[in-house]
């Protein structure tokens, strides 16, 4: 380790943990390098492909928030307009999908108050700057109750600590962050996990490696809760697949290109695909309607974001190939349009939910 490294580097904190105390958990590593990692900076681009660390879909285009705001908008007026009402976003990033949505909602006479949950100050002063009348939350705890909620969070839970679960030939250990030398690497722990194990899976092969978000399961439930005490509708998006597979999927992202998880904690965006069949149970368990989980590109296609695109074209012919070129990173199978997700979430009295009609629920 070089000696000019600082003391409260990650790593070199890490290290002293696992040193006195043994192997970490994946979750504590996860979780306390993307705080340190998103307290830090902003990591999101602005779809130049060279500023940031990583792009999201509202950076890429305006027509993604504009649609997510016309789809609250038409849940709302569906539930007959009550209010107050509340537009809740969990992780805002740069507060361009807020910006975008709320716009569009309020050709339809949809002006809900706006909060925030956003644990990053630096992260919060671009929100504030983008829209100044919202307020900010640590959590979901302290989020009004008097109101229905529409509520969305893009790009928020796989950000989320995870756990590794691994079958060995005695039984499942959780998969936790050792030391090989000086570099982190992983180690079985020697508590049986079997019971924390879904059902089904207990006797998979060895080797197989599962992977569980407690922090996401917790959201889902709050979330849930409230929908069904308060009404009102959630949209998570993110990449993920709808029902649980084996494999890790733990990944690091830094200036656009993957890079090894362990190499250097708080520097890069750590994240793990979202297990969205889990997640739909849960919020069913809680008397909360699954509308549906699809594809994003079935979804905005369904919303209509083809013939959004080809208006706004006309209207600025010099951005048509910009506008294209947008439509195509957001809608493409081979881009966002098939890993990731749109799961649509409604109170008991809350019916509709456009674009997820052609879908199949999974569950
Ligand atoms: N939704 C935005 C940003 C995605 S990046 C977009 O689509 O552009 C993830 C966001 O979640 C950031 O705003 C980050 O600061 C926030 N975040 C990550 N972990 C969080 C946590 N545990 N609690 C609250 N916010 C968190």
């Amino acid at each position: 380790m070089p000696i000019s490294e600082p003391t409260d580097d990650l790593g070199s904190i890490f290290r002293r943990l696992i040193q006195n105390t043994g192997p970490m958990s994946l979750a504590q590593f996860m979780g306390e390098s993307n705080a340190r990692y998103y307290a830090s900076k902003d990591p999101i681009g602005l779809g130049d492909g060279v500023s940031g660390d990583f792009i999201t879909a509202p950076e890429i285009s305006q027509m993604f928030g504009e649609l997510i705001g016309l789809w609250l908008a038409d849940m709302w007026i569906n539930a007959g307009r009550e209010e107050p009402v509340y537009y809740v976003e969990l992780g805002p990033g740069r507060g361009t999908l807020a910006q975008d949505a709320l716009r569009a909602a309020r050709n339809y006479g949809l002006e809900p108050a706006v909060h925030f949950i956003e644990t990053s100050s630096t992260l919060k002063d671009i929100q504030l700057r983008a829209v100044p009348g919202a307020l900010w939350h640590d959590d979901l705890s302290s989020l009004p109750t008097d109101g229905p909620m529409l509520l969305v969070a893009n790009e928020f839970l796989d950000a989320l600590p995870i756990r590794q679960l691994v079958r060995m030939a005695s039984g499942w250990r959780e998969r936790l962050v050792g030391l090989g030398g000086d570099d982190f690497i992983f180690v079985a722990g020697d508590q049986p996990m079997d019971a924390a194990v879904p059902a089904g899976w207990k006797d998979a092969a060895e080797g197989t490696i599962l992977e569980t978000c407690p922090a996401a399961a917790a959201i889902l439930f709050e979330v849930a809760g409230r929908l069904e005490q308060q009404g009102g509708a959630a949209l998570f998006i993110d990449y993920g697949h709808t029902e649980l597979q084996a494999g890790s999927t733990f990944q690091a992202v830094q200036r656009h290109e993957k890079v090894l998880p362990f190499d250097a904690p708080g520097t890069a965006d750590l994240t793990a695909l979202v297990d969205f069949g889990t997640l739909a149970q849960i919020a069913k368990s809680r008397g909360v309607r699954h509308i549906g989980t699809a594809t994003q590109g079935d979804w905005l296609r369904g919303l209509g974001i083809e013939t959004r695109a080809k208006h706004l074209a006309q209207r600025a012919p010099q951005h048509a190939a910009d506008i294209d070129a947008a439509l195509h990173r957001l809608v493409a199978d081979d881009q966002m349009g098939k890993l990731f997700k749109v799961m649509g979430l409604a109170g008991p009295k809350w019916i509709g939910g456009a674009a997820f009609s052609a879908v199949v629920p999974e569950s």
